[in-house]
């Protein structure tokens, strides 16, 4: 089998079955697969790794998807939404803290009271930040005005996963509506790009009747729609959503897990120089989780700065970790954890997708 790996791995390009094969690795084959991810992250991302502070400013959602724990029907969320101060707080402390970067997330929503909330929140961040602070959103699907009108008011980066591209799968996490509609989701991703924004997707890996053929189309379809950003995480079943009623055809969480890491190894090798997040849902299942995404190709770390007395309320799955913490303990506790990873920390710098800046080029 290792010959085999060996023979893959030394192709300039995958086809179809090759990733199949590669995304399947286990043992001595995942180790040479790993080695050759973080050579490739070594000489084209180099070891630095980038901080995005995250806060989870709403678990307010219209939607349903059937994952969720946040979803709009499940009555046994506390909702909330933090107010425009606690927003700014958190923002000057990713500042002050050198973050760069700040990645302001909620449920979806696309009133107009909520637009031009985001809207203002923009603005002002940019303005008590001198224009320093990187701003990326993850809030959803959107018209094409909204998302250039964020663009305008300085949000830079947008994230929004396509969760899977097997459409068959799509339509059974997400009742069959018009607001969890597959089509729409890839408007959005190629209306995000054309505005101008970092365009960041992803996908959850180990979903039920996911299959390793899916996620060898989900790396092609990244590599296809050239995104600059990529944030991937295992999937993991909460009690108070319709899903779980699937849990027992799932893979283990140590398969998705280890899954998840083949996924994003050889996103490093098809995309070389894109900007990949070590999502938090590995730590869900694995407590170095991250810290092992970040040796294998990982290059941009989401420390949570959401206020601790909210983020028990943002479940989107179950064993969410750091809900207890305030936020210094995550900062601190990360920069070793990512040290010892034998990683940087690129502290005040923005830590644009190369890709991106290549493709503006
Ligand atoms: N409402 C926005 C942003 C918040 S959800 C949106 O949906 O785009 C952010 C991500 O959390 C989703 O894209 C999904 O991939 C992930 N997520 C939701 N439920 C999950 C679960 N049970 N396990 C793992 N990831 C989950
Ligand atoms: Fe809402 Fe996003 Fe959760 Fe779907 S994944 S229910 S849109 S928060």
């Amino acid at each position: 089998m290792s010959n085999n790996m060996e023979n893959i791995l030394r192709k300039e390009e995958f086809d179809f079955k090759d990733i199949v094969a590669l995304l399947q690795a286990e043992g001595e084959d995942q180790k040479l697969l790993f080695a050759k991810a973080q050579e490739v992250q070594l000489k084209y991302v180099g070891k630095k790794v980038y901080y995005r502070g995250l806060v989870e400013f709403s678990n307010v959602c219209e939607k349903n998807c059937f994952y969720c724990g946040i979803r709009k029907d499940n009555k046994k969320v506390d909702r909330y939404n933090l107010n425009d101060e606690e927003v700014l707080e958190a923002a000057r402390y990713a500042h002050v803290n050198k973050y760069a970067s700040l990645v302001l997330q909620s449920g979806e929503r696309s009133d107009v009271h909520f637009i031009n909330r985001v809207d203002k929140l923009l603005k002002k961040i940019k303005e008590i930040t001198h224009g320093e602070l990187g701003i990326t959103i993850s809030l959803g699907e959107q018209s094409d005005e909204t998302y250039a009108q964020w663009f305008q008011s300085g949000a830079h980066r947008y994230l929004l996963r396509i969760e899977t591209t097997n459409e068959v799968l799509y339509k059974q996490i997400h009742p069959n509506n018009d607001i969890h509609d597959f089509e729409n989701r890839l408007r959005c991703l190629k209306a995000i790009k054309k505005i101008g924004y970092q365009a960041g997707t992803g996908v959850m890996v180990g979903l039920p009747w996911q299959t390793f053929e899916d996620l060898a189309r989900d790396l092609l379809f990244m590599k296809e729609m050239d995104i600059d950003m990529c944030g991937m995480g295992p999937y993991i079943e909460h009690h108070e959503t319709p899903l779980f009623g699937n849990k027992d055809i799932l893979w283990p969480r140590q398969t998705r897990f280890s899954v998840t890491l083949n996924m994003i190894a050889v996103l490093r090798i098809l995309m070389k120089n894109i900007n990949i997040a070590a999502a938090t849902a590995l730590q869900a299942i694995d407590p170095m989780g991250r810290e092992k995404a970040l040796r294998v190709g990982a290059n941009v770390i989401m420390p949570n700065i959401t206020p601790s007395s909210h983020r028990k309320d943002y479940q989107l799955y179950e064993n969410k970790p750091c809900i207890d913490e305030g936020a210094d303990d995550c900062g601190d506790c990360l920069s070793l954890r990512i040290e010892m990873a034998g990683r940087e920390v690129g502290l005040g710098e923005w830590g644009d997708s190369k890709h991106f800046l290549k493709r503006k080029k």
